[in-house]
């Protein structure tokens, strides 16, 4: 909704060179015709926006760009300063957190994980994130602005609440926001990791130029990030995103949220791993008969080798999603869908056999066919949705910038 009050001179020359900054911070190597361009803010304008921001130590000037103008001047290309202000990033998974510090173009230039196999309480997993922490501000000396955590949910993102994932050791109801900022002292914005996914495409990714899309992150677990007329889309209370609770079977199992037949009952790699047991009677040469445990990337792997045996488990394993999938593309009329997972080679089995289904299923595909194409961060979307969530505060003024109050006016 568009806001009813009007804008005076000084709020749009903040907005000018917080676009400008944006600008410079996402898109590297930027001359300033090439931002005034972009803008289309006046090269005045421009050239005084970026002296304002040099001054501020912002952003710096570098002599990469090899060509040399018509008039005979080295063009310097514009970057974010090294002593620019920082986003510490977290992604907490079930078995894994994983910390980063990130320039405002989501940059990383730290990053550091730790493994554990399970969780006596919470105090466990704060008491992890805080070492994380300290080694993580202790590396630099640049400002960090804020955190960003993405989390599995489901969450309450508007209260800052871990609310009850499944099998995650029995956290409940964790406060997870204002725990970490009384611990650091700073901003703490929780996430959905999949809506994080959806984020860092559309700041970063390829959803970058379209206006509706769903993230789809595939392995452990679940989940949808939707972006829809150009916005993240949260939901009420951050809860959106728990595509795993679509019901495909209302005959199904009984599933932890109260529902039956729940997507995710079918799509866990146990699952999977019980489906190729079965299977390896019929297709004893596959490596994945050979395998006791057969990871997700093995049967990736094997999928994109045309593998039977892996084919016959992957094409059942899209088939669920593309049923609980084809609910929220016919509701929504979408026609994008990113799928996000780790993968090492180039096949792109999933994407193929999503495509085949959903184009056959979703009646809109009729009149504009659904493309399902891989996640430009391969599976880390949802970690660099952590800080590119950050970032998109301070390029939307909703996090101020104090190195910007102090500069002089145009
Ligand atoms: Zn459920």
């Amino acid at each position: 909704m568009k806001s009813d009050t009007g804008s005076n001179i000084q709020n749009v020359k903040a907005s000018n060179r917080i676009l400008a900054l944006k600008h410079i911070a996402i898109h590297k190597g930027m001359s300033r015709i090439e931002l005034a361009r972009i803008t289309g803010l006046s090269k005045m304008t421009a050239v005084n926006i970026v002296n304002e921001l040099l001054a501020a130590d912002l952003i710096t000037e570098t002599d990469t760009l090899s060509s040399i103008t018509t008039s005979g001047r080295k063009p310097v290309s514009l970057t974010l300063s090294p002593n620019s202000p920082c986003i510490c990033g977290i992604l907490i998974k079930r078995e894994l957190i994983q910390i980063i510090l990130s320039d405002l173009g989501c940059n990383i230039f730290y990053q550091e994980e730790f493994h554990y196999k399970e969780l006596s309480s919470s105090d466990e997993l704060l008491s992890m994130i805080e070492n994380l922490y300290r080694r993580c501000s202790a590396s630099t000396d640049r400002r960090i602005l804020a955190i960003g955590i993405s989390c599995l949910g489901p969450l309450d993102t508007s209260r800052g609440l871990i609310l009850d994932p499944p099998l995650f050791y029995g956290i409940k109801n964790l406060p997870i926001v204002s725990i970490i900022e009384e611990m650091t002292g700073l901003p703490v914005f929780l996430v959905h990791d999949a809506t994080a996914g959806a984020f860092s495409e559309k700041l970063l990714g390829i959803g970058r130029n379209i206006t509706n899309f769903v993230y789809l992150h595939i392995i452990n677990g679940i989940g949808a990030g939707l972006v829809l007329n150009n916005a993240l889309y949260d939901g009420d209370t951050g809860q959106s995103g728990e595509i795993e609770h679509t019901c495909i079977d209302f005959h199904g199992p009984a599933c932890s949220c109260g529902s039956h037949g729940c997507l995710g009952l079918y799509t866990g790699i146990d699952h999977l791993r019980a489906r190729i047991q079965e299977l390896s009677v019929i297709y004893p040469g596959s490596p994945l008969s050979m395998l006791p445990f057969p990871e997700w990337r093995d049967i990736i792997t094997a999928g994109n080798h045309r593998d039977p045996l892996a084919l016959t488990v992957l094409e059942e394993f899209c088939s669920y999603i593309a049923y609980a999938l084809t609910s929220t593309l016919s509701l929504l009329n979408l026609s994008t869908v990113i799928v996000g997972y780790s993968s090492d080679n180039d096949g792109d089995i999933i994407e193929e056999l999503l495509s085949y289904k959903l184009n056959t299923h979703v009646m809109s595909a009729k009149y504009q066919p659904i493309t399902v194409t891989h996640s430009s961060f391969k599976g880390n979307a949802p970690l660099i949705g952590s800080v590119a969530i950050i970032a998109d505060k301070v390029f939307s003024k909703l996090l101020p910038l104090k190195e910007l109050e102090n500069t002089s006016s145009l």
